[in-house]
């Protein structure tokens, strides 16, 4: 069930909320601590859905300022209203608690506990609380700073799921974000999603048109085998409005979620153990090589895995980012017998120089830290030139696999522009689609391959590790061209 927090914050904007949101809502929660002057039998007309009505108190993270006997009153009068269920607070008044149970009845109170600083030690004590208020249904809501501290939503609904006990559990925050979609797989009785227009009501909340359509949410089955991407930052990465729907033409029972790690460690021990495979991403693909039980050649040459599927009890990683990268080059130039000038010596820089290598290419590596290039070049028995003589150097083909022109530093370009006449130049970054870098390359007659191409490249390797299925080319470059607009 999708319940969709309808924040405020007038009357006015409730019912915008409510009406842009409806399609994609199981329920509605109308916080009504966060609407100004709220109106609860003119939000559950508009609504025509089922309604938890919360009005959360100052002392449990919401807004509402006045006294315990004016809650109750609130509260009744949206039960009197028709309000199907209510959220009441683990620590309300005792008195309050037992008098709104008694007159909804128990199996339409929801009993919540939030903790906005830290997931507890002892879930099992928070989860033996609520359960012994004898509340039909029980919400667990907790900050989590990292994708493993979330893990602690699993334990509490697989606690619940022992007792037949309905349950909500949630980890607030983005690290949190993939408690919200996979909630079904581990009994989780519903979930709370953002309003398409306003704020959400919570960190971490997801539009409900999302968790529907990108998601698949409510297919999701103790059955539903768990993907993801791992990195952090993980807010940009665009996998996830890929790989679901490549599942969904697939007709796979899969869902692909983000996970935002800090603490790769407690990833591993916690979170892994829960997926059928995972993309890794910034910082963490030279990290993940030392928990993997095999690894594929290439990328233990590379020294960097950012493919991870689990073959029976063990994980098998790959790196597809580099014959991702030089198959969109050699759509355009073989590199055998040319010279590839490699700008970055960061985990890109070294995937990609090794596979041109590989391919038959001379490479050359300048980075903006020197001794970094240097360190690269002699790993990979390469020659390493300085930034300034770059308007000296004769090449074929440009690479640039550093940050440089990346969303939000657009302006910035990695190389003297001059450099670039009639020239292959390649940029790994793919946001923005066309760089600073290319539209110089283009101007200067350049041929031009963007980081995108690369990145549809190792995004269907990687389709294919998931799916076992060749996915669809044209349809993945639309997924993606969609997310840019
Ligand atoms: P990384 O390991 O952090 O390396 C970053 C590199 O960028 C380093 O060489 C760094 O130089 C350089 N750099 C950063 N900011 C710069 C600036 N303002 N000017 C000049 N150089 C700068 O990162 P990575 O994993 O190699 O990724 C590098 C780029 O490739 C990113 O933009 C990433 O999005 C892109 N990428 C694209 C794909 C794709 O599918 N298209 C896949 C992987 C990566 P210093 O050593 O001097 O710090």
């Amino acid at each position: 069930m999708i319940i969709v927090s309808v924040t405020g914050s007038s009357m006015r904007d409730a019912l915008r909320q409510i009406a842009s949101s409806r399609r994609f809502a199981d329920a509605f929660e109308f916080r009504l601590d966060l609407i100004e002057k709220p109106e609860a039998k003119t939000l559950l007309a508009a609504a025509s859905l089922p309604a938890v009505t919360t009005c959360r108190p100052v002392w449990e993270g919401g807004k509402f300022r006045g006294t315990e006997h004016e809650r109750e009153k609130i509260l009744s009068d949206a039960l009197a209203a028709g309000s199907a269920f209510l959220d009441l607070e683990l620590d309300a008044s005792p008195l309050m608690r037992s008098r709104l149970m008694a007159l909804a009845g128990r199996e339409r109170i929801i009993l919540s506990h939030h903790l906005f600083t830290s997931v507890p030690a002892d879930v099992r004590s928070v989860y033996a609380r609520l359960h012994q208020s004898g509340a039909g249904i029980v919400k667990f809501a907790f900050a989590a700073d990292d994708s493993a501290d979330a893990r602690a939503a699993m334990d509490f609904l697989a606690m619940a799921k022992k007792d037949h006990r309905k349950a909500i559990a949630l980890a607030l925050g983005e690290a949190g974000e993939f408690t919200r979609v996979v909630y079904r797989k581990f009994g989780g009785w519903a979930t709370y999603a953002a309003p398409e227009t306003g704020p959400a009501a919570a960190p971490g909340q997801v539009p409900a048109s999302q968790l529907r359509n990108v998601y698949r949410c409510e297919k999701v089955t103790a059955a539903t085998r768990v993907f993801g991407v791992v990195g952090n930052p993980i807010r940009q990465s665009k996998g996830v409005f890929i790989h679901n729907e490549l599942f969904r033409r697939a007709r796979m029972n899969a869902v692909y979620c983000r996970f935002q790690v800090k603490d790769f460690d407690a990833f591993m021990k916690k979170v892994a153990p829960l997926l059928a495979g995972f993309s890794v991403t910034i910082p963490h693909k030279a990290t993940v090589l030392s928990y993997l039980g095999s690894i594929d050649a290439r990328a233990k040459a590379i020294g960097a895995v950012n493919t991870v599927v689990r073959r029976g009890k063990s994980l098998w990683g790959c790196n597809t980012d580099a014959p991702g990268a030089l198959d969109a080059i050699e759509k355009i130039r073989r590199v055998r017998g040319r010279t590839l000038l490699m700008i970055g010596a960061g985990g890109a820089a070294r995937a990609i120089a090794f596979e041109a290598k590989r391919r038959g290419a001379t490479v050359m590596i300048a980075n903006r830290t020197e001794e970094k290039a240097a360190v690269l070049a002699k790993d990979l028995d390469l020659r390493h030139v300085p930034m300034k003589d770059l308007p000296e150097v004769s090449f074929d083909v440009l690479v640039n696999a550093t940050s440089a022109g990346m969303i939000p530093r657009t302006d910035e370009i990695p190389v003297p522009p001059g450099i670039l006449d009639g020239k292959v130049v390649f940029d790994a970054v793919y946001n923005p689609p066309v760089t600073r870098l290319l539209a110089e390359a283009k101007r200067r007659r350049a041929k031009v391959i963007r980081g995108t191409e690369m990145y549809l490249n190792q995004a269907a390797a990687q389709s294919r590790l998931f799916t076992g299925r060749n996915p669809n080319g044209a349809l993945m470059k639309r997924l993606l061209e969609n997310q840019f607009h």
